[in-house]
């Protein structure tokens, strides 16, 4: 008697539910077409739905309304900069073709974006700040109302199945309590299944410089889609550059960040011997790497009043004087008490903020070749003014930022660059776009804008605006 190859069949499957997967699957309900959304966990989300929310979009309204001037071609030459041009230019041109538009389709599908922030990797203010929550609950909603999508939780893909090496991917394999299902992709398999910053095998392997690091992020990021995808001889791209993030208060556990960026503001980082280590207006990533080289790994980033009054209400990782009113930033009426209370040598802290002070104030040469807050944008201010503050920092991994290769049409390609038929990736799953390092904003733009990207190329379908 013929065993049955299949349990059920749907047009797409897409494996994972966090922004990517959401993305993707009202791509396809939009399109007309049936998808099954599988989540490992009994939550949707990942670590999208945790995220601190920013978007990074060039030439926007919000933008616009607050006289910010961007344009395509300098988010181009950001997210080229930042990534050490290490990344696919293919791929962050395709980033730049949509990202408007996704934007516009976000906004239509009930995303409700704040005005923008300067943040890591920017020359301008482009981190359009959302409730990360409110943004997977209107996409699940939209999804839910279309009606062509089934979202299975507590499912987990385990392997990718086809006939034959070479031949097209034909659907997958999952898991359910227990009990193993095999489900038909009659369009593809789109894996949007995060990052692997979970799994301590793929970082013994990948960056073993970030073993101990405390890890923040979705509870499915155990690496599974690049997994599956390796097995089927999936090329991998930018692992060299798996990197932990600097500014996490280090009483922060597993689930939230205590993450705050007063670098960004003005401040400057000190190790525990009071002394300045780095150009404290490169990405987070490149503090990162600087603060695992100090004694203990840990930093503290220290300011005065200045920079205390740009303090943002509400918005995660510039709300200063929420960690004062928390009890996680430090403070004192000079900053030889500042330094009492951070266990630094007075005299070297002393030394440090008046060396700082003193080259902004005579145009001099930065040290560490700083010129600005956060790459090129704002003025340096003299820290001056009492009371003083301190944020004790370390490192913290929130995602991987690099995985299976793809092309510039999000179909997964082989060590050899062929591409392996109805395979897709997208999101913090997919490698190429980083490359060396992360523009604060593109982890979650790239899992929106690919997400769809991903759709598109499988349906043979263009994307609109909404
Ligand atoms: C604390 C924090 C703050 C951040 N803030 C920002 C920010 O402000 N801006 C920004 O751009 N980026 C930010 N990032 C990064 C950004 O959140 C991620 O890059 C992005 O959310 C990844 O989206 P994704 O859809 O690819 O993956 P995820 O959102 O992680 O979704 C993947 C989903 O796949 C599921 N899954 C995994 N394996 C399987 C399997 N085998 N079968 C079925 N399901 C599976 C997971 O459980 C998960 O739900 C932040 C990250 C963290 C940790």
């Amino acid at each position: 008697m013929a065993t049955k190859k299949w349990d059920s069949e749907t047009d797409l499957i897409i494996v994972g539910a966090g922004l990517a997967g959401f993305c993707a699957a009202l791509q396809a309900s939009e399109a007309g077409v049936s998808s099954v959304l599988l989540e490992k966990t009994s939550n949707v989300g990942g670590t999208s739905g945790m995220s601190g929310g920013l978007f990074a979009f060039a030439g926007t309204d919000l933008q616009k309304e607050q006289g910010i001037d961007d344009t395509d071609e300098r988010l181009f030459d950001d997210l080229r900069r930042v990534g050490g041009f290490k990344n696919d230019e293919s791929i962050v041109s395709l980033y730049v073709r949509h990202q408007l538009a996704t934007y516009h389709w976000l906004k239509a599908h009930g995303v409700l974006f704040g005005h923008p922030e300067a943040s890591a990797g920017q020359s301008v203010p482009r981190s359009h700040h959302t409730k990360s929550a409110q943004v997977i609950e209107a996409l699940a909603a939209r999804l839910e109302s279309a009606g062509r999508s089934t979202v299975m939780r507590k499912t987990a893909a385990t392997r990718l199945l086809r006939e034959h090496d070479d031949g097209p991917v034909e659907g997958v394999l999952a898991e359910s309590n227990g009990r193993t299902t095999r489900i038909k992709a009659r369009r593809g398999v789109v894996l949007t299944s995060g990052g692997f910053s979970r799994n301590a095998k793929l970082l013994a392997t990948f960056a073993p410089l970030q073993i101990g690091v405390n890890v923040v992020c979705g509870e499915g990021c155990d690496g599974d889609g690049l997994l599956m995808a390796w097995k089927l001889g999936a090329d991998l791209r930018d692992m060299a550059y798996v990197k932990s993030t600097f500014g996490n208060h280090p009483d922060s556990g597993s689930v939230r960040h205590l993450l705050l960026f007063p670098v960004y503001r003005g401040a400057i980082a000190v190790n525990k011997a009071g002394k300045r280590f780095v150009n404290e207006s490169l990405s987070y990533k490149l503090l990162g790497d600087a603060c695992l080289q100090q004694p203990d790994g840990l930093a503290f980033q220290v300011f005065d009043t200045t920079v205390m009054e740009k303090t943002s209400p509400g918005v995660l990782t510039f709300d200063f004087q929420e960690a004062v009113d928390d009890g996680y930033m430090l403070k004192a009426d000079t900053l030889a008490a500042l330094a009492g209370k951070i266990g630094v040598d007075p005299a070297a802290l002393a030394e440090t903020v008046s060396g700082y002070n003193r080259r902004i104030a005579g145009g001099e040469t930065d040290e560490f070749g700083r010129t600005s807050m956060s790459n090129q944008f704002g003025k340096l201010v003299e820290l001056t003014r009492a009371p003083f503050y301190a944020y004790p920092s370390v490192n913290v991994m929130l995602g991987t930022y690099c995985g299976i290769g793809v092309n510039d049409r999000m179909e997964v390609i082989d060590v050899f660059g062929a591409t392996i038929p109805n395979l897709y990736a997208a999101g913090e799953v997919q490698g190429g776009f980083h490359g060396a390092a992360y523009m604060t904003g593109s982890g979650l733009g790239k899992a929106a804008i690919f997400g769809r990207v991903a759709v598109a190329t499988a349906l043979n379908s263009a994307l609109g605006a909404a």
